[in-house]
């Protein structure tokens, strides 16, 4: 409620001329990188060649990985003085969610239009080609200055987060590639803010998609069964169960701050399917649930309470996980944490608030903290409206541009930060919060 406030408040204050911005190299690579058409599954050649232009342009090594065919993955290396050092580790993605202009977009998605009042329309505008290009910005102006930073950086970006990272992330987190990078902390995306912060995820909550089929005699309709013998009235029980705990943690919800979603379990029925005819009786109906586990849920103890639920509902009745995530933990956001004292150090000589956030769903972060690699999620896009996968996708040039300065602060103060202060095991920076 609070964001819709602020971001109606916000919204209206672009005025400025978007021609000002016209000119501008770093404005002129992203609408470049917006034009390049990268939908999840097709063809990223061409974003290949792009990277690969841009790596020489800077005098940079890149590295292009393929575990599966066609989903390339881009590692481009910006030196650092002491590459014996855990290395700062720059992720994006490549991939964008499918649009197409018959769904009522302005300006085509693919267009990279820059307007009047300066904003930059486009998919991947906000999700999330702006921080591909604000990495690459900053690093370049880093060099520029002649400043070589203390560790290593790598840009990495992935072909198919959008869908789960399976040919990407995950393969790639497996691979003696990444252990060579020997990354320290790994940034990743997180999401525009309608109200003046920056939010900074540190922990994804992950999700379980469970499939419930129930079981009944099928018969003639004109026939009366016992409600709790019929597929209908076991799932009509499964339903009751779960509705009742979606109720409590609905409850819970609504007490939740906006910073912590990982304080409840968000249940979801979100498919029904059964019947054959309007006079039979079914013999079975099946119910699919999204659940988003708390962040603190014990998996062990979940999994027993669905069964019992599943068990009390009555006989014959089947329950099949579609997805089962571990719990991914949580990387420390205290001052015990050399990385985030550094991201609060740039936070605070930039005077913009970086606020330490468990969103509601969940990135390609939640892979890398359970490889054991502290991870933060930024995206460096305060008062934005949420536009992430909507129609009319865009982000203000002015943003777009602060977030380049923003980039080369946290990159500079994460980069820098003396050997003695870390450990060179990064997983110590990671909990587990899960009871
Ligand atoms: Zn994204």
């Amino acid at each position: 409620m609070q964001w819709v406030l602020f971001g109606v408040v916000f919204c209206g204050l672009y005025g400025v001329n978007g021609n000002r911005y016209a000119d501008d190299p770093a404005v002129q690579r992203f609408q470049e990188y917006i034009r390049i058409n990268t939908t999840t599954g097709g063809d990223l050649t061409p974003a290949v060649e792009f990277w690969t232009r841009l790596a020489a342009e800077q005098d940079v090594p890149i590295n292009v990985y393929e575990y599966t065919k066609g989903y390339p993955i881009i590692v481009l290396k910006w030196a650092g003085l002491d590459s014996s050092l855990n290395s700062i580790q720059l992720n994006s993605h490549v991939d964008v969610v499918p649009a197409d202009e018959s769904e009522g977009w302005t300006y085509p998605p693919f267009g990279g239009v820059l307007t009047e009042n300066g904003r930059i329309y486009g998919r991947g505008t906000q999700d999330m080609k702006s921080v591909t290009i604000q990495y690459y910005e900053a690093l370049s102006r880093i060099k520029a200055n002649n400043i070589t930073l203390l560790r290593d950086v790598y840009m990495t970006i992935m072909p198919d987060e959008e869908v789960g990272g399976e040919d990407g992330m995950i393969p790639f987190l497996q691979s003696k590639e990444f252990s060579a990078l020997n990354v320290g902390l790994e940034l990743d995306e997180g999401a525009p803010s309608p109200i003046p912060i920056i939010p900074l995820f540190y922990q994804d909550k992950v999700v379980w998609q469970i499939k419930v089929d129930c079981y009944g005699e099928a018969a003639h309709g004109s026939t009366f069964p016992a409600t709790n013998s019929t597929a209908t009235g076991k799932c009509r029980n499964v339903i009751d169960a779960l509705l009742k705990f979606r109720e409590e943690q609905y409850i819970i919800s609504t007490r939740a701050t906006i910073f912590d979603a990982g304080v409840y379990t968000s249940v979801n029925l979100n498919r029904l399917n059964g019947g054959t005819a309007n006079n039979i009786i079914p013999s079975v109906v099946s119910l699919t649930f999204d659940i988003r586990l708390g962040t603190r849920v014990n998996e062990d103890a979940f999994q027993a309470q669905l069964e019992q639920w599943i068990a009390e509902a009555g006989e014959n009745i089947t329950l099949t996980y579609i997805s089962k995530n571990p719990q991914s933990p949580a990387t420390v956001v205290s001052l015990s944490n050399p990385y985030w004292r550094a991201i609060n150090q740039a936070a605070r000589s930039l005077k913009v608030p970086i606020i330490p956030i468990v969103p509601p769903g969940s990135t390609d972060a939640r892979h890398v903290r359970l490889a054991g690699v502290p991870a933060f999620g930024i995206s460096p896009m305060a008062n934005t409206p949420l536009l992430l996968h909507a129609v009319d996708e865009y982000l203000p040039a002015s943003t777009f541009l602060k977030g380049i300065n923003i980039y080369e602060q946290i990159i500079t103060k994460l980069a820098n930060i003396p050997s003695s202060d870390t450990s060179p095991d990064p997983s110590v920076y990671i909990v587990k919060t899960a009871l």
